[in-house]
């Protein structure tokens, strides 16, 4: 569940240092993955002071139907094999409010193109500040010292995704992650980070 700024009990038992459980979905996304940002991507998070509590990289599988809907973007995919394949259902729920935008097909073949790299983080209003570092949508709006602002410039290639709102965050927590993949750990810097 999540908890916006509740003191949370301690694995052990006993009450630990007061701290905000908010939690936050990013994902880095295919062309990311290949334009090797995940490390900077994760070294923002964590330079900010948020706690990663899950993360995995995986590719998610298209379907053959929607393998010739999307035969006009025409691409050859090799994935190692002890990358986790998962259904394309899983990006169709994940999209669902864009199933009727004309660039829904595109968007999901720029989404199985490759492997994601998928993450949880937590901390202190974290699903606000992480648009806010993730930046606008579109990268031609996006402000300089922005993850999309500083690392891409079209639409459609725009490196990373972030949930926009608490809501969201929840739901797509549950469907990328099984709840043991989650963990609860205490960081040692906490109480200089949030109260
Ligand atoms: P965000 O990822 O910032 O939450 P949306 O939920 O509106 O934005 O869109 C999801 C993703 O769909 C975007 O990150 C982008 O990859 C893609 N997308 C959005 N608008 C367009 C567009 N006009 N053309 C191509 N791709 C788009």
């Amino acid at each position: 569940a999540l908890l916006d700024g509740h003191r949370a009990v301690g694995q052990r038992g006993k009450s630990s240092l007061p701290h905000a459980r908010e939690r936050t979905l990013i994902a880095v996304k295919p062309d990311g993955v290949q334009r090797r940002l995940i490390g900077q991507i994760i070294q923002r998070f964590e330079q900010r002071g948020f706690k990663l509590v899950g993360m995995k990289m995986l590719q998610v599988s298209v379907s053959e139907m929607n393998a010739f809907t999307m035969s006009v973007c025409n691409s050859s995919v090799t994935v190692d094999v002890s990358v986790v394949k998962v259904s394309e259902d899983l990006l169709s729920q994940h999209y669902s409010e864009l199933r009727a935008k004309p660039f829904y097909p595109s968007l999901l073949y720029y989404m199985t193109s490759g492997p994601v790299v998928v993450m949880v983080w937590e901390g202190h209003n974290v699903v606000q500040t992480s648009r806010t570092m993730v930046g606008t949508t579109n990268p031609t709006e996006a402000q300089p010292g922005t993850v999309r602002g500083d690392f891409s410039t079209h639409v459609s290639r725009n490196v990373v995704h972030a949930s926009d709102s608490l809501e969201g965050a929840k739901r797509e927590i549950q469907l990328w992650f099984q709840g043991q993949e989650l963990l609860n750990w205490d960081c040692c810097d906490q109480k200089s980070i949030s109260e």
